[in-house]
């Protein structure tokens, strides 16, 4: 049952309906070593945010699939540490504030891992390239702008706390697992690629997507649905468009997340939610 589940859920979220590439090296398996971990943990920090420069204003990838993660985990009893820096928290508040999840800023991967947890997980986080540097999908390097909280991969490794991460380009932290396949396939944009790797990698279509089959990942384990509804992701998007985030693709205060329009998203979230009660029926 397990692997019809991942099957369909990669079918979902990884078909490389974005036509970016990374999606096409997502295997099933994957989200089963996902839940693995997810169910494994008790403490989990939620690591997301992602600043537009040329906007001056974070994007509208990544709280909303951090905040959908950080409350299905809440609910189902562990503690949660929802994190971003604190250029992006405004949109992280505004979004989880939907959820009724706390989230604060955190500037460096001690910070960040002051909590202790036993897991963290990366939703659409950049990672650094291995010139050091932190690139936007435009090649443009945005390091001024980009706490260095992809170390806390790199801390974590060394504490022994594992690393989920979900990403959809190539330069965000975890990505590092695929450099060489995305060196190939992406060469134009090698130099960007994120060089932080870790336990377990999601490439999906939309990074906000990964983190909604990560809640129904944790809703199946647990047997009743704690992820969102199609009127909450769009009371999110709302949210944040009010506190100021724009779509990471436009650069343009829109509903929309990665150049895709809302209903996009709302049938998304949707098709999550009923291959939830369809692996019930089974
Ligand atoms: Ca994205």
């Amino acid at each position: 049952m397990r692997s019809h589940l991942f099957e369909e859920l990669k079918n979902l979220v990884a078909s490389d309906s974005c036509g970016r590439g990374a999606a096409l090296l997502c295997e099933p398996e994957m989200f089963g070593q996902a839940a693995d971990m997810l169910v494994r943990s008790t403490r989990v920090a939620v690591v997301t945010g992602f600043y537009v420069p040329l906007a001056k204003a974070p994007e509208t990838d990544g709280p909303p699939g951090a905040a959908v993660l950080a409350r299905a985990l809440e609910c189902s009893g562990r503690k949660v540490d929802l994190v971003t820096d604190a250029l992006n928290l405004p949109a992280l508040e505004a979004c989880a504030g939907v959820s009724g999840v706390p989230c604060r800023s955190a500037e460096s991967p001690q910070e960040l891992l002051k909590n202790d947890p036993d897991l963290v997980v990366f939703i659409e986080r950049l990672g650094r390239a291995a010139d050091g540097c932190y690139y936007n999908m435009r090649g443009e390097d945005i390091s001024a702008w980009t706490a260095p909280l992809d170390g806390a991969a790199i801390l974590g490794a060394e504490r022994g706390v594992p690393v989920l991460a979900v990403g959809d380009g190539g330069n965000e932290a975890g990505m590092g697992n695929f450099r060489l396949q995305l060196t190939r396939k992406l060469p134009d944009f090698s130099k960007c690629l994120s060089v932080i790797s870790a336990d377990v990698v999601l490439p999906v279509d939309v990074s906000n997507w990964g983190g909604y089959a990560l809640a129904l990942l944790l809703s199946v384990h647990e047997g009743r649905w704690l992820g969102h509804s199609p009127e909450e992701e769009q009371a999110m998007l709302e949210a944040m468009l009010a506190a100021g985030a724009v779509d990471g693709v436009s650069c343009r205060p829109e509903m929309s997340v990665d150049g895709l329009v809302l209903d996009r998203h709302l049938e998304l979230v949707e098709g999550v939610r009923g291959l939830f009660y369809k692996g019930r029926k089974r």
